[in-house]
């Protein structure tokens, strides 16, 4: 004997029900079955709306309609496809359920609230028409069919809405009954009776409950529970992205995913099935072939965790422990109090210094639970025992399931790191009452994110870098572009970069899983969302991905100033502007403090020599012990292009316009030969061995006479610069008859003295060499002497500078 139970998801229409009878045949060739049914899709939602929602009643008996007009459509399209279906036998059946529902009803509407008794019976009609059209399906098909009756069948104790079965009478009662062995047996799930032989439920999707008692009763040797996904997941799969599908858990680890939410299981179900060691499989109706996850006493998983699972709309009551002191065992007293009225706890927890109690409850109990205590507690406490409880409401349970969880050092810290990282807060913590859970209580409007946070961090060693890039020009660009070629190559890794947001100054880009990568210039044209320093803010405030940074490849002065506030939202920051490193001193060193306060990582390696690696190499020697003691450098590609050329006899003027045809110079070459940007770099680069200086303390000295900065266009200054070409001439021989060449060099020296000038450099010097808009940077220090330590190479463009902000976002998690 085998039991098969089909969940709503499964008969949500007629081309469903017709699969599933299928499924009923082929199992019945090689042995008896029985079918444990629940409601089509949604059915019981209906006839929960009626008869919780105070609504008036033509909006009752519309959606009585509507739901009758779910059944008829099922038997009308069944009457299509099934030859010699009981049409109008089973349409007969339908339309007296529904009258009887539209009596029920007209009696009790004059109550504000329908009695239990009434409610579950309304509630259960669902499962009682599934039946009826299974049965005549089968019917069809010329099976002989046995419909065991639950209320009086599978009897149980309880609430008329939530009873719990009792196994050994239920199984008395079916033993008693006579089946034929070649009949397909039928039962609808969700439903039992009690003693009076009342009808009364098993609670919200009992039907699985109803399987597993069945199971039992008949000595079934498997309980085959169908769905619509393959089998038990590590976390609800039509919620959280990449989760793994068990292929066997234990019994215990099955009725502790259920019991912590996870819906694919009624949490009672296992219970039973353990107790008579019947195993259990779940599997796909759309996907038949599929092997499932099957429930046993031993899993053979190896895994530790097995899953992350969440319980939504709790709430927590926290009871002072100075009023619990006046009764008598108050805490043993409240959980008492909640036990007699079926009220389930799920979670507590003590604080120890306070003795403050704290429990979780489903929120719908609040009401219920309020009047207990303040009935409970009125003589203790009087009128003010309501003032003194804190109660929080939208709340939920994230719970990670694993075998002998608590035993694993590293889960918990994972856990609760990620999160932390995530800025998410956690409002109680259970651990170790059960060797299989750890619960955590979180806000509910932030558990899905909580939910996909930690089981990426349990689950998958993938590291994601959550991206939120401002500016597009040429660096942004070719950085996204880069990103797009790697992403295989990374993800061999386990390192996934998703960009979030791309912006310039006027338009903002949210890309989410509905947007390819490789398409979004496209949908950024076509975004209409404006950006602006406070929609940003708004972004960052409520974002909560772990590894999230903030790329600035713009050169915006006032978003540099909001570094500090973006360190502080949880971001990291990745610059190639050298606004932020370039301010006051005073600022640069709030930005420092700022980003070690708050553990966030503050990057801008393409700041001096772009995509070479300047300030990591520094940071490095000057961590082990190293001190500088000379710096001398070609920090400018422009001015490297244009020396160059000067001694290759080519005119100032000549080689200056050159070097802006090749894009090698700022808009104005003027901007170049002024020295401001190489004097900004030694800047960057003096701050970062320590030296407290700020611009101004630079001394510049100019390329070419002070009146050029008042040309007024571009072309009028290169025009201008001729005037220099007989000078220079004149420079580079006299230099070139000692066997030097011109170069303009950064130095600093030691105590931080700071200059830009042009140099005479002789050909032992490492700088000699350097043209062709090459970078050289030379470092005197203690470890490397006299034979400085020399970085050198392109030290411009899109595409070296976006592969030097690549390698920062890299260092994020490397
Ligand atoms: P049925 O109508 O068949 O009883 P349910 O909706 O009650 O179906 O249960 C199946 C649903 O359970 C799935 O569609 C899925 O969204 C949800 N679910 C929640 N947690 C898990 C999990 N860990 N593994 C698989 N499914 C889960
Ligand atoms: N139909 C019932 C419900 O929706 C029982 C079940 O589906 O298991 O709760
Ligand atoms: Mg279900």
């Amino acid at each position: 004997m085998k039991l098969l139970k089909f969940g709503g998801t499964s008969l949500a229409n007629a081309e469903k029900f017709l699969c599933v009878a299928n499924i009923i045949e082929k199992n019945k060739n090689n042995e008896q079955v029985a079918i444990v049914l629940s409601a089509p899709a949604k059915i019981t939602n209906y006839l929960v709306n009626i008869v919780e929602k105070n609504i008036k009643i033509n909006e009752i008996l519309d959606q009585i309609k509507f739901a009758e007009n779910i059944f008829i459509k099922i038997i009308q399209t069944i009457t299509k496809i099934q030859s010699c279906f009981l049409y109008e036998e089973t349409k007969k059946i339908i339309n007296i359920e529904f009258n009887k529902l539209k009596q029920i009803i007209n009696d009790f509407i004059s109550l504000k609230t329908y009695p239990e008794n009434i409610q579950a019976i309304i509630m259960s009609r669902g499962e009682i028409l599934s039946i009826c059209i299974m049965k005549n399906i089968l019917k069809s098909r010329n099976h002989k069919v046995t419909v065991i009756n639950p209320i009086e069948n599978i009897i149980s104790t309880g609430s008329f809405l939530n009873s719990t079965v009792s196994i050994n009478e239920s199984k008395k009662r079916i033993s008693q009954m006579t089946i034929n062995s070649n009949n397909i047996i039928l039962m609808p799930g969700f439903i039992s009776g009690n003693k009076k032989g009342e009808l009364v439920l098993l609670g919200r999707n009992g039907s699985d409950y109803s399987a597993a008692i069945l199971a039992c009763c008949l000595n079934a040797k498997l309980c085959e529970i169908w769905t619509d996904v393959d089998g038990v997941f590590t976390s609800d799969p039509n919620k959280i992205s990449n989760t793994f599908l068990l292929k066997s858990i234990s019994y215990e680890e099955a009725m502790e995913l259920s019991y912590f939410g996870a819906k694919v299981l009624h949490p009672r179900t296992i219970k039973p099935l353990k107790k008579f060691n019947i195993p259990c499989v779940i599997k796909n109706t759309s996907n038949i072939e599929a092997k499932g996850t099957l429930i046993c006493e031993k899993s053979n998983n190896k895994n530790i965790l097995k899953g992350v699972t969440n319980i939504d709309d709790v709430v927590m009551f926290t009871i002072p422990g100075d009023l619990l002191k006046q009764k008598n065992h108050g805490i043993v007293h409240i959980l008492n109090l909640l036990e007699k009225e079926n009220i389930n706890i799920i979670l507590i927890t003590q604080s120890s210094s306070k003795n403050n109690f704290s429990f979780c409850t489903l929120e719908k109990e609040t009401q219920k639970i309020l009047i207990l205590l303040s009935k409970s507690f009125k003589i203790e406490l009087k009128e003010n025992f309501l003032n003194n409880i804190n109660i929080i409401k939208n709340l939920s349970i994230l719970s990670v399931i694993g075998f002998d969880i608590s035993q694993k050092y590293d889960i918990a810290s994972k856990i609760f790191s990620s999160l932390g990282k995530s800025k998410i807060n956690i409002l109680a913590i259970a651990q170790g009452s059960s060797k299989y859970s750890i619960s955590l209580v979180i806000k509910k409007e932030k558990i899905l994110t909580s939910m996909q946070i930690v089981h990426n961090a349990l689950f998958h060693n993938q590291k994601t870098i959550n991206v939120f890039l401002i500016g597009i020009g040429g660096v942004g660009k070719s950085l996204i572009k880069q990103i797009l070629k790697q992403k295989n190559f990374l993800a061999k890794k386990n390192i996934e970069i998703k960009i979030r947001i791309i912006a310039n100054s006027k338009k903002i880009l949210f890309l989410d899983d509905s947007i390819d990568l490789k398409n979004w210039e496209t949908a950024f044209k076509e975004s209409k969302e404006k950006f602006n320093l406070e929609i940003l803010n708004t972004v960052l405030k409520n974002n909560y991905f772990l590894n999230s940074v903030l790329i600035d490849c713009t050169s915006d002065e006032i978003l540099s100033k909001q570094y500090v506030n973006f360190f502080s939202k949880g971001f990291h920051v990745i610059t190639s502007s050298k606004k932020a490193n370039t301010s006051s001193l005073k600022y640069y060193n709030e930005i420092k403090t700022t980003a070690l306060k708050e553990d966030k990582k503050f990057l801008y390696e393409t700041n001096v020599g772009a995509g070479l690696p300047v300030i990591q190499t520094l940071q490095n020697l000057f961590n082990t012990g190293d001190n500088l003691i000379c710096f001398k450098g070609i920090l400018s590609g422009s001015l490297s292009f244009i020396f160059g050329k000067l001694e290759e006899n080519i005119l100032l003027s000549d080689a200056t316009k050159k070097a802006k045809d090749l894009g090698f110079t700022e808009p104005n070459p003027c901007d170049d030969l002024s020295g401001i940007d190489v004097a900004r770099k030694l800047l960057i680069l003096a701050r970062e061995v320590g030296y407290e200086i700020e611009l101004e303390d630079i001394k510049i000295e100019p390329i070419l006479p002070e009146y050029f900065k008042q040309c007024k266009n571009t072309e009028e200054f290169l025009y201008k610069l001729k005037e220099m070409d007989i000078p220079f001439l004149e420079r580079i021989k006299k230099a070139r008859d000692l066997g030097k060449v011109l170069r303009f060099v950064g130095t600093i020296e030691k105590g931080g003295k700071c200059s830009v000038k042009i140099e005479e450099i002789n050909s032992n010097n490492p700088l000699y060499k350097v043209k062709n808009g090459e970078n050289a940077l030379t470092f005197y220090t203690n470890y490397y002497q006299p034979i400085p330590l020399v970085l050198r190479g392109y030290g411009a463009g899109n595409n070296v500078t976006a592969s030097g902000v690549f390698s920062d976002l890299l260092r994020i998690i490397l």
